[in-house]
């Protein structure tokens, strides 16, 4: 059978079933490896009040926020991109 996507649009591989996840943005229900994982740092500290105290020696913690998008959403926010037959192949990062 041809195959659309050499991960089928997954990145499950071999293994029976991943659970599942929310999307971010519409709520609906992904299965895991399936939403595309976006990681993105937040400040919880204005930068130029951070640099202030960075500068007396204080260490500030990054924290991270990660998120899922299904495939639909992920398309509307321009993380992923509707590619042309051969493109689609080709493995590459979010990013
Ligand atoms: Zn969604």
């Amino acid at each position: 059978m041809p195959k659309k996507r050499t991960s089928r649009g997954r990145t499950k591989g071999g293994k029976g079933s991943s659970g599942t996840v929310h999307c971010s943005q519409c709520g609906a229900m992904v299965p895991r490896d399936k939403a595309k994982k976006i990681t993105g740092r937040i400040t919880l500290v204005e930068p130029t009040l951070a640099k202030e105290l960075r500068a007396q020696g204080a260490y500030i913690s990054p924290a991270t926020d990660v998120k899922f998008y299904c495939v639909s959403c992920a398309v509307h926010r321009g993380i992923v991109k509707v590619r042309s037959e051969v493109e689609r192949r080709v493995n590459t990062r979010l990013r």
